[in-house]
């Protein structure tokens, strides 16, 4: 579904990604892993084109060099943002119909979809974004991804900040939306809890994917155990 050639990403002098090379199968979760720094949120921007990149990124034979953000959300890919980012002045409904900017005529529709999958955030559907807990703001920032009804699913650090009882709710969603048929790229720091639900996953290190593998593999995998999942 998603095919990463060669991919480098600048931030003025400084190359934070070196030249990493991926697939995304359609269908599967696959994940981004590998300490601060090492490159997997500008990798995630690069992929919607919102930092300066060289390399070839294609989706579904679309080849995404020049293309503006936007477009490439309508061509169905979309992003949870390190941070959630939700509109903290705007309610929760008017922050699904900003998700849904390229899909308005699915709007309410895809809002009952919404309701349906996180009740506490129909719930609280007239609140202020800024107003919800973290947990409640991480999942409308994924319905808010969600409306625009994408093929693939970004999410950047879904579980940074949360108690474990919400992140275990955050990963069963992640592995719901995989059943529903929406292919998954993760980055996570919480590496254990993503190798759990991943197909397959990359290991990022200063700009470069260092190891590759299945993720049960790497999970049992000695080194990676050591430096990443505490041992
Ligand atoms: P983290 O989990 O801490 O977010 P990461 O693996 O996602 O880490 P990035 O955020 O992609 O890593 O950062 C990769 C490198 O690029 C880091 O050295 C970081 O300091 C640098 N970097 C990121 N954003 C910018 C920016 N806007 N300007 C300059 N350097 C940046």
């Amino acid at each position: 579904m998603i095919k990463v050639k060669d991919l480098h990403v600048y931030y003025g002098v400084i190359e934070a990604v070196k030249g990493v090379s991926f697939e995304v199968p359609e269908g599967k979760i696959i994940s981004l892993i590998g300490s601060n720094g090492a490159g997997k949120t500008s990798t995630l921007n690069a992929l919607l084109n919102r930092v300066k990149r060289k390399g070839e990124v294609i989706f579904s034979g679309f080849h995404t060099d020049k293309h503006k953000t936007h477009t490439l959300v309508q061509h169905g890919i979309a992003l949870v943002p390190e941070g959630r980012r939700v509109f903290i002045n705007l309610t929760v409904e008017e922050n699904l119909r900003m998700g849904a900017f390229n899909n308005d005529e699915n709007y309410e529709h895809l809002k009952e979809a919404m309701f349906e999958l996180f009740p506490r955030i129909k719930e609280k559907r007239h609140q202020m974004g800024g107003t919800l807990s973290g947990g409640e703001q991480q999942m409308l920032a994924i319905s808010r991804a969600l409306m625009s009804e994408p093929k693939v699913l970004m999410l950047d650090e879904p579980s940074l900040g949360l108690a474990p009882k919400v992140i275990g709710e955050v990963f069963a969603t992640i592995e719901r939306l995989k059943k529903e048929g929406i292919t998954i790229l993760l980055v996570e720091q919480n590496a254990f809890a993503a190798l759990k639900i991943s197909d397959y996953a990359y290991v990022m290190e200063n700009g470069h994917i260092v190891m590759e593998d299945v993720a049960a593999s790497l999970v049992g995998n000695d080194e990676v155990r050591k430096k990443y999942l505490g041992g």
